[in-house]
């Protein structure tokens, strides 16, 4: 049985990847866009050979499609992710999935009470060398893990320079835009949950309005595990990384905070070094893929909703402590 899509939100994401991520489905069929501007809506259909335009959800909703990918700005995800489940459409949201968690809870409560399948667009968790790095930590191959590092300072592309910036109302700044998707990383590569962090923010130059541009995190898991993660959008050249530190070994990965399959992984141990190899699939197909299958009853999305629920709770965490000067708890309540 096809799923027939419909976006919420004429956005860069669907356009650069989302939608052909959905394509490359054998079950994937892009039925439908909703802009808030009907001329936007009909210039991005026709651009991305869409066959239906609309500029109100109702009529999105009341369409024929199965399931909905919301990719508006962040405070519009609560409102349309509840409605969409509502209408009985199975919700793939991008994050943050709210403003805050409590809304983001809401929105999870929407989906099981209407019983569709809800997801996070959390695209690292698909990322082959976080899945290699997961397994590797898992398998034992690093010993004990005790510490690990997450570079993810980079720069906001010029096409980009715009609510991220200047709209603390849209839910922009560096932390809800970088560091939920730092925090879910982490927790997967890691597997355990974060309870408690610390951070400090800047505004470095490009954000306004009291947004925050930069952010260094400290962050405590469940299993012991202490961690730092660098996130922000005003860094031309560091490139990214991950690190795991472990009693036995260090896994050692460049370029994976990215969403492109690309970036290598290296372990080092007492033996030396050894280059891990790792699937390249597109992730966004990946996770469109697990999406899929969770419609037809297998399995679960690559990221629930509840993994979206947590990465919020940790990215709330960061920005009060940054505010407050204060180490937080991190409580996901999911
Ligand atoms: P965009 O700024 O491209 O789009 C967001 C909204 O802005 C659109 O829904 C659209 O409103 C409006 N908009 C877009 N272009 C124009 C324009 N030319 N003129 C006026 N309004 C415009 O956002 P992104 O695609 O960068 O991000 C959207 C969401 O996706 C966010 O929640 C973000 O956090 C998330 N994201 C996730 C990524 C991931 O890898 N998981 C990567 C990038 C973003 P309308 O629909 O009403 O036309």
């Amino acid at each position: 049985m096809t799923v027939r899509w419909g976006l919420i939100g004429a956005s860069t994401i669907a356009r650069q990847f989302m939608i052909e991520a959905i394509r490359s489905q054998p079950d994937g069929e892009v039925s439908a866009v909703m802009s808030s501007n009907a001329d936007r809506a009909a210039a991005y259909a026709k651009e991305n050979g869409i066959p239906a335009a609309f500029s109100s959800l109702d009529e999105l909703l009341s369409s024929c499609v199965d399931a909905v990918y919301i990719s508006t700005t962040n405070e519009l995800h609560l409102v349309q992710a509840i409605a969409a489940a509502k209408a009985g459409k199975h919700v793939l949201c991008e994050k943050p999935l709210a403003l805050n968690s409590s809304d983001a809870r809401k929105i999870v409560a929407a989906c099981k009470g209407a019983g569709v399948v809800m997801g996070t667009n959390h695209h690292l968790r698909n990322a082959g060398a976080h899945r290699a790095m997961r397994e590797a930590i898992a398998s034992g191959r690093i010993g004990t893990p005790v510490a690990a590092r997450v570079f993810h300072a980079v720069y906001l592309p010029e096409n980009l320079q715009g609510w991220r910036l200047s709209k603390p109302e849209a839910g922009g700044g560096v932390v809800l835009d970088i560091t939920v998707h730092d925090a879910d990383t982490l927790r997967f590569v890691l597997a355990s949950d974060p309870v408690e962090v610390t951070a400090f923010a800047q505004s470095a130059g490009m954000a306004a309005g009291g947004l925050e541009d930069g952010a260094m995190c400290v962050w405590r898991f469940a299993n012991g595990v202490i961690a730092q993660s660098h996130e922000a959008f005003t860094v031309k050249y560091a490139g990214t990384g991950f690190e795991v530190h472990g009693s036995e070994g260090s896994l050692i990965a460049r370029d994976v905070m990215t969403q492109k399959p690309l970036g290598s992984v290296t372990l080092r141990t007492a033996s030396g070094e050894e280059e891990l190899s790792f699937d390249r699939e597109d992730l966004y197909t990946r996770s469109l893929r697990a999406f899929h299958a969770a419609i037809r009853g297998e399995g679960q999305p690559a990221a629930t909703g509840e993994d979206g629920v947590w990465s919020l709770a940790a990215a709330e965490a960061a920005l009060a402590s940054a505010k407050s000067g204060r180490a937080q708890k991190i409580e996901a309540g999911v």
